[in-house]
């Protein structure tokens, strides 16, 4: 079965000695980030341990949405549609994102009412939703040839090609003149004055005074090295790809057995909404109290995992020496197995659900670490205790569809500027206290 799809980018040959910005890490959120600051004339280091993109930013179903979002990441999402657009009118370069529209079929009343209460409260800020009756949910989904009692249905929504997304914004980040250094893993930062000075790669020392940590499921391991905390949990979740087909089938689709989205290819990603394995580690015992919100919502998705994560490494305990190859350079992409018996039965509901897929061939099979917080609300905004770094990670699986409204916001803050959306619910200091947070409504 082939790899996980994702498109190649060059790798700027020298690294910087000197970068007013130094970006960790290369998913959707560390690229759009060095993209907006490198649009505003700052120079721009951007660091990934192994390839643009490879980690969840190219293993994900690729939904850009407003529809659930919970109401402190809603004017983000919305944001982001726009930025989406925007980025490839003025780069020329091509992510695959479209306002396709997403589609949720259900025959649940309390998942109908849910939607519809969301529905409501998404119209008072302005965002269009339409709740579909029975007939109009047959309908729109007459590909699975059944009744239904409702759905939503969210036309200005979209998805963008995660194969493809994070390798295009960094060659944006190049054009205009910022670095790319790829196989590049960033081992800790250097201080003087009790503020950030330097960034110490494998490759080499960057003197910078800022640095923004936008390593998804390495970041927790990352700020203990410095006496932050930062409570993270990952959760692994399976993904499959069929093949291109015959047969109109629509763009993205959600069930609460399914979910189904067309890929840049032509073919679909499937997946069950939700369900994963949490590996235990020695983070997770650590965070769990502040976690146990959040598993006891989610918990009838989730079973227990095995040695995965601590094979993997991003959640260990060593103390990293900058002068040695850290757990990020033996791993350098997280490439943790896919669930076989999920692969089987997500198979199994997608045929089941649309027959027409039976014709379609599977072409890969992969899974991803979800990087949480105890919220489902990312982590955003500089560390008080170290001046200087700025943290932006903790997406908490839909961290992909508002990587261009998460990234200008960065530069926002770094720059000083007028921020594109309030950055309060994000701010990490709401991590300092054991105390739980709301946990994402949906
Ligand atoms: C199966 C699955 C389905 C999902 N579906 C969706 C969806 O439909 N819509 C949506 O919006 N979101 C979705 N998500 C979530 C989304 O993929 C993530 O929220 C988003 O990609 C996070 O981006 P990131 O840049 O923070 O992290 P990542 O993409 O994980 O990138 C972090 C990068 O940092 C690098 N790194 C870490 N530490 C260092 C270091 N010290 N030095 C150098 N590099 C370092 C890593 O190698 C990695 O490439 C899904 C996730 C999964 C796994």
């Amino acid at each position: 079965m082939s790899p996980v799809p994702l498109t190649t980018v060059e790798t700027t040959p020298e690294l910087s000695t000197h970068a007013d910005v130094v970006v960790i890490g290369g998913g959707i959120i560390g690229v759009f980030t060095a993209y907006y600051l490198a649009k505003r004339g700052m120079t721009v280091a951007l660091l990934e341990k192994g390839r643009i993109g490879a980690e969840q930013s190219s293993r994900n179903w690729g939904w850009c949405r407003q529809q659930n979002r919970d109401a402190r990441e809603l004017p983000m999402a919305t944001k982001s549609l726009d930025l989406w657009e925007q980025f490839t009118a003025e780069s020329g370069e091509l992510t695959g994102f479209q306002r396709c529209g997403l589609l949720y079929l259900s025959n649940n009343d309390k998942e109908l009412a849910g939607w519809a209460r969301w529905g409501e409260f998404a119209r008072t800020v302005g965002v269009n939703t339409q709740m579909l009756t029975s007939a109009e949910a047959a309908s729109r989904g007459r590909v699975t040839g059944r009744a239904w009692k409702g759905g939503v249905y969210s036309p200005t929504d979209g998805t963008a090609d995660p194969s493809r997304a994070a390798p295009a914004v960094a060659r944006a980040v190049m054009k205009l003149g910022g670095t790319v250094h790829q196989g590049c893993a960033a081992r800790g930062l250097e201080t003087e004055g009790g503020r950030l000075s330097a960034v110490v790669t494998e490759k080499g020392t960057i003197r910078t005074k800022i640095a923004v940590l936008a390593g998804g499921a390495w970041a927790s391991s990352f700020c203990r090295q410095y006496g932050i905390r930062f409570p993270q949990a990952a959760i692994r979740q399976t993904v499959l790809a069929v093949s291109a087909g015959a047969g109109e089938l629509p763009a993205a689709l959600h069930t609460s057995k399914i979910s189904m989205t067309r890929r840049g290819d032509g073919g679909y990603t499937l997946a069950i909404s939700g369900r994963g394995r949490v590996d235990p580690t020695p983070q997770l015992f650590r965070f769990a109290p502040q976690f146990l919100p959040m598993f006891k919502r989610r918990w009838r998705n989730l079973a227990p995992g095995g040695l995965e994560g601590v094979r993997s490494g991003h959640e260990g305990w060593s103390r990293w020496r900058l002068d040695r190859p850290t757990p990020m350079e033996r791993m350098r992409v997280l490439d943790p197995a896919a669930d076989q018996s999920v692969v089987r039965l997500t198979h199994r509901r997608a045929v089941d659900l649309i027959p027409a897929l039976k014709e379609r061939s599977i072409t890969a099979a992969w899974a991803g670490y979800v990087d949480s917080t105890p919220d489902g609300v990312p982590g955003v905004g500089d560390i008080a205790s170290l001046p200087g770094l700025v943290l932006a990670a903790g997406f908490s699986g839909h961290g992909f569809g508002i990587g261009p409204g998460a990234g200008h916001l960065i530069a926002d803050l770094v720059t000083g500027e007028k921020p594109i959306v309030d950055p309060r619910p994000y701010h990490p200091d709401r991590f300092a206290s054991s105390a739980w947070g709301k946990v994402a409504d949906f």
